[in-house]
Parts: C-alpha cells; sequence; structure tokens
C-alpha cells in the first residue's frame, strides 16, 4: 500500500505533463508541421499545371535559385536556395507555407500564371524575398503583367484576402511588369 501510495503523486505529475504536452502540441503548430506543410504545398504546386516557373532569373543567370529550382527544393523537403550577385545574401531559406498555400488558392480559383522569382534574383536590400516570404509573377492566364492586364488587381486583392501584407504591381515603382506579393516575416523559418 506504501508503494502505491508514492506511485500515485509521480503518475499524477506525469499525467500532468502530457497534458501540458499534448494541449501546447495542437494550439501551436510544431515546426515539423509547419515544415511538412510548406512540402506538401509545394509538391502540389510543382505538379500543378496552371503554374509555370521561370527556370532562370530574370537577368538571365542560372544560378540553382530561379523560381523552378526554389519550388522543386520545397518539395524535397528542402530550404529554397537565394542567390548571390547584387544584395542578394546567398545560403538557404525555408519557404512559407502561407505564401505556397496562397499560390495554391490562386491556381484552384482557376488563374493560371508565371512565377518568376521567389527566393532568388537581387532584389532591394532586406527585401521579403531573402526571407522566403515572397513570390513575383510576369504572367496572368497567358497575358503579360502591364497596367492594362484585365487580371492583375483582383489577383494582388486575393493575395491579400490570403494574408500578404505587402502587394507591388503596375503603378507601384519598378512593378510596371510584374506583380509582387509578401506575406509577414514572422513566419519565416532559416535553416
Ligand atoms: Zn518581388
Amino acid at each position: 500500500m506504501k508503494r502505491c501510495a508514492l506511485f500515485l503523486p509521480v503518475i499524477a505529475v506525469l499525467a500532468c505533463f502530457g497534458f501540458c504536452f499534448s494541449s501546447c502540441g495542437s494550439s501551436t503548430p510544431s515546426d515539423a508541421a509547419i515544415r511538412k506543410n510548406t512540402t506538401n504545398a509545394a509538391r502540389w504546386l510543382k505538379g500543378c499545371s496552371r503554374i509555370s516557373w521561370l527556370p532562370r532569373q530574370v537577368s538571365g543567370r542560372y544560378d540553382g535559385a530561379s523560381a523552378f529550382d526554389n519550388i522543386h527544393q520545397a518539395a524535397a523537403g528542402y530550404a529554397a536556395k537565394r542567390s548571390s550577385y547584387g544584395t542578394a545574401p546567398g545560403g538557404y531559406v525555408r519557404l512559407n507555407s502561407r505564401m505556397l498555400r496562397a499560390m495554391r488558392d490562386l491556381a484552384k480559383r482557376g488563374y493560371s500564371f508565371r512565377v518568376t522569382s521567389i527566393a532568388g534574383a537581387s532584389h532591394s536590400s532586406d527585401s521579403s524575398h531573402y526571407v522566403g516570404v515572397a513570390f513575383d509573377v510576369d504572367t496572368i492566364n497567358g497575358q503579360r503583367i502591364s497596367y492594362g492586364n484585365p487580371h492583375w488587381r483582383r489577383f494582388l486583392e486575393r493575395c491579400r484576402e490570403l494574408g500578404a501584407t505587402e502587394t507591388k504591381g503596375p503603378g507601384d515603382r519598378g512593378h510596371s511588369t510584374h506583380l509582387h506579393a509578401a506575406w509577414p516575416r514572422q513566419y519565416y523559418y532559416q535553416k
């Protein structure tokens, strides 16, 4: 009986720990769960015929950090490669899962589009591309981005509905021929 009385508090403490861990786990997704989300979304995107991925930088460079390279790296469960020229810092970054899921939503809504940059290329210093939360698009539904393109405003509006907090397009400096959409930086995961 005495031994039993000793064990009871131990069991109670263990049960309490177990409850705490399981409840914490359910309220805040773990890094592993977020990475799985990212990988699954990237796999879906890689196989989606509505989205094409520029296989080189807009500048013409082939450096293993194109939009095509980045989506394949993310689909394989790896961090995405950044470029190493201009202001680009080099190295690798985990792509943001909300951004990838937003791309999936846009494709499911019927948009076809070409992604020209994710983590690669040289952008303004401190660009959101370098932390894996931004993507650029130069074509929607077969039409290149310009002020007169009938799709870009609604496309960016949908990005904002899906959580993008930084959107640029025709009318914004440096964005007359491409769109830029970025998500909050607290979601980025550095390798
Ligand atoms: Zn951009």
